[in-house]
């Protein structure tokens, strides 16, 4: 784990990757707040392109919780079978399906106590959610994030918790709403898992990281 970068290099890191993409957007295909808390909670261990794949024509059936409801359990299994775990995430999508008619008149609730009470989201996926719909600066931490995080000195930490702290505490606050993106797409693009682009990358003269690629 790198060591935590001084506030003034990650301002300077940031400022660089706002030059390069001052809007940055996730991957995931959705067309209302519902769809997205459904997109997202089909992401874990999927891609987003896989998810992307499947979803594709559900949501152009089902966008709306009741319209999931009426599609029903089998029908929402048979749209999402490509997807790790799809069994299990149909089922949390017709409960959640449920609880949205019954408890918030069909809406997503614009809170993360109220999102992570919803079956099969979890603290991430309620942060995604805040972040990308809501506009909070909620910092979901994934693989991703974790990984840039920790070889840079942007947000090191032994957990995604303590990754989200390091977010929060040391990101400069105007940088914060984009932070989740930016970091996401520098893990997926560049620096990447297994060999990093480090000779492509704009931040490679502030990174910490001790075995760079040429
Ligand atoms: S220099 Fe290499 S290790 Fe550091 S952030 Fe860039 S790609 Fe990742």
């Amino acid at each position: 784990m790198a060591k935590q970068l001084p506030y003034d290099t990650i301002r300077e890191i940031f400022t660089r990757f706002q030059n390069s993409e001052a809007e940055p957007k996730g991957e995931l295909n959705h067309v209302n707040a519902y769809t997205l808390v459904v997109a997202v909670a089909l992401s874990a261990q999927a891609t987003d392109a896989g998810v992307n794949k499947a979803t594709e024509k559900l949501f152009q059936i089902a966008d709306t919780p009741q319209k999931m409801l009426d599609l029903g359990l089998e029908g929402v299994t048979e749209h999402i079978k490509t997807i790790g775990l799809f069994r299990n995430k149909a089922k949390n999508v017709i409960k959640l399906s449920q609880i949205l008619v019954d408890d918030y008149g069909g809406e997503v609730p614009n809170s993360r106590a109220a999102l992570v009470s919803l079956p099969g989201v979890g603290r991430k996926t309620a942060n995604v959610v805040l972040n990308m719909w809501w506009g909070h600066p909620a910092q979901a931490v994934d693989t991703h994030i974790f990984r840039v995080g920790n070889r840079s000195g942007i947000c090191p930490g032994k957990d995604v918790d303590a990754v989200e702290r390091s977010i929060e505490d040391n990101i400069p606050v105007d940088f914060q709403q984009h932070a989740h993106h930016w970091l996401i797409l520098h893990g997926r693009y560049v620096c990447k898992a297994r060999k990093p682009v480090c000779a492509n990358c704009i931040i490679r003269d502030l990174c910490q990281f001790e075995e760079k690629t040429e």
